[in-house]
């Protein structure tokens, strides 16, 4: 017997009220698409919650599909369900061959009947017995579990058809990429910019990125380190600006006239008022960076306070409550963790003072920002500005 699968895309439902509902469920099907295009022909669509995924030819790839969709931000669980007609017969003949290879291995089941159709002639209990008595008889072994099973089998019987599936793996979670607008990330070589920007993607930003480099003080590899990430990031975030600003001339001219203690905090003052002109001139409402409270010198909450108030945009820190090793299990989730790791200069790293001043005040490091001319500076490492462009896969539109 040929069984055909599909593939089930299940999302949240608190936030989905109104028109809200729509935006939401529309943006997730045309991401969905959009992401099956290198897969095969799919059929894509929406019904009471679920994202069904239909492969229309033996050519598709579901294994690469299923992947995909474990990627794709607003999807809370992700599974593969044999497709059946309406009908007990169909249903049983289909577990009997569907499940012994799926629930190979396991010791114990249970088996939830689902009916959204209320005019099919069992009621859900009665699917279940009849199910669960499929599955003692043809897998060797497994037992009934009705507390705490191994394996849950799941029979929906649905408007047009009837689902059998094994398990639920979780999704990307979160809400739909660009639901929430667009950010620019303060992307780094590091472990924590990643992270941030992948979880602000999460919370359905559209990530555009901003990397400084300080060439030569930094090396050509490092800036390439950075365009992998963005590249990583891309398998969550599918599309991302990267945009690299050389901070050389500053760095060399707040070497040459500052006070050595405040040399990270005016190169931070730079690098926030650079990242908001950039946001503007990309419309993105806000900046995000992987700050964390208490990290490294310029992350105390003193120095914090002075570089968020020299823009005006919210700037989002995700990881500002983490600690580094709960960032790096985020590092791993989102795949950027082995990149992180590799060796590299950040600009952050040049001319780094002996004794950071940990508890700035805003006047201070004003008075020292006082000794450059601040506004030719930015002028010249604005007109630095280059950008590229990075997508999940080279044909993502
Ligand atoms: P990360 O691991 O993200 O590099 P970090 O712990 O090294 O962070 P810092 O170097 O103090 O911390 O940087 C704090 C934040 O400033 C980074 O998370 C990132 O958002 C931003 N940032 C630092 N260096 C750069 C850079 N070269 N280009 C763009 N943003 C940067
Ligand atoms: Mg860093």
């Amino acid at each position: 017997m040929k069984i055909q699968e599909v593939i089930l895309c299940k999302y949240g439902e608190i936030i989905l009220k109104g028109a809200n509902r729509q935006n939401f469920e529309s943006a997730l099907v045309k991401e969905l698409r959009r992401r099956a295009s290198v897969h095969g022909t799919f059929k894509i669509y929406s019904r009471q919650s679920t994202i069904y995924v239909e492969p229309q030819d033996e050519f598709c790839d579901m294994d690469g599909m299923y992947e995909a969709a474990k990627c794709v931000f607003g999807i809370v669980g992700v599974n593969r369900a044999a497709v059946c007609e309406k009908n007990m017969d169909s249903i049983r003949a289909i577990a009997k061959e569907y499940l012994p290879s799926k629930l190979y291995g396991k010791r114990t089941f249970k088996v939830e009947g689902k009916r959204s159709d209320k005019t099919f002639p069992l009621t859900s209990p009665e699917i279940s017995a009849e199910i669960g008595g499929v599955i003692l008889e043809s897998v060797r072994g497994i037992r009934v579990n009705v507390r705490d099973p191994e394996v849950t089998v799941t029979v929906e019987v649905r408007e047009e058809n009837a689902f059998i599936r094994a398990g639920q793996e979780p999704g990307a979670g979160g809400l739909p990429l660009r639901s929430a607008g667009r950010g620019l990330l303060l992307l780094s070589g590091g472990i924590d910019s990643p992270v941030a920007g992948c979880l602000m993607a999460k919370r359905g930003l559209e990530i555009e990125a901003l990397h400084f480099e300080s060439y030569p003080y930094t090396s050509e590899r490092a800036k390439e380190k950075v365009m992998t990430l963005a590249e990583k990031m891309c398998k969550f975030c599918s599309r991302i600006h990267v945009h690299t600003i050389s901070l050389t001339h500053i760095q060399e001219e707040i070497r040459d006239n500052c006070q050595e203690d405040f040399f990270t905090l005016i190169l931070r003052v730079f690098m926030m008022r650079l990242a908001e002109r950039c946001a503007r001139e990309y419309k993105c409402d806000c900046l995000v960076t992987g700050e964390s409270l208490g990290q490294v010198a310029s992350q105390t909450l003193k120095a914090i306070a002075v570089t968020d108030s020299v823009v005006d945009m919210p700037v989002f820190r995700p990881c500002i409550g983490m600690d580094k090793n709960e960032i790096v299990i985020e590092a791993r989730r989102y795949d950027t963790f082995d990149t992180s790791i590799l060796p590299y200069e950040d600009c952050c790293t040049v001319f780094t003072p002996r004794h950071p001043k940990t508890q700035p005040k805003r006047e201070e490091v004003m008075a020292e920002l006082a000794k450059l001319d601040f506004d030719a500076l930015m002028e010249e490492a604005y007109a630095t500005m280059q950008t590229e462009t990075k997508l999940v896969f080279e044909s993502y539109k």
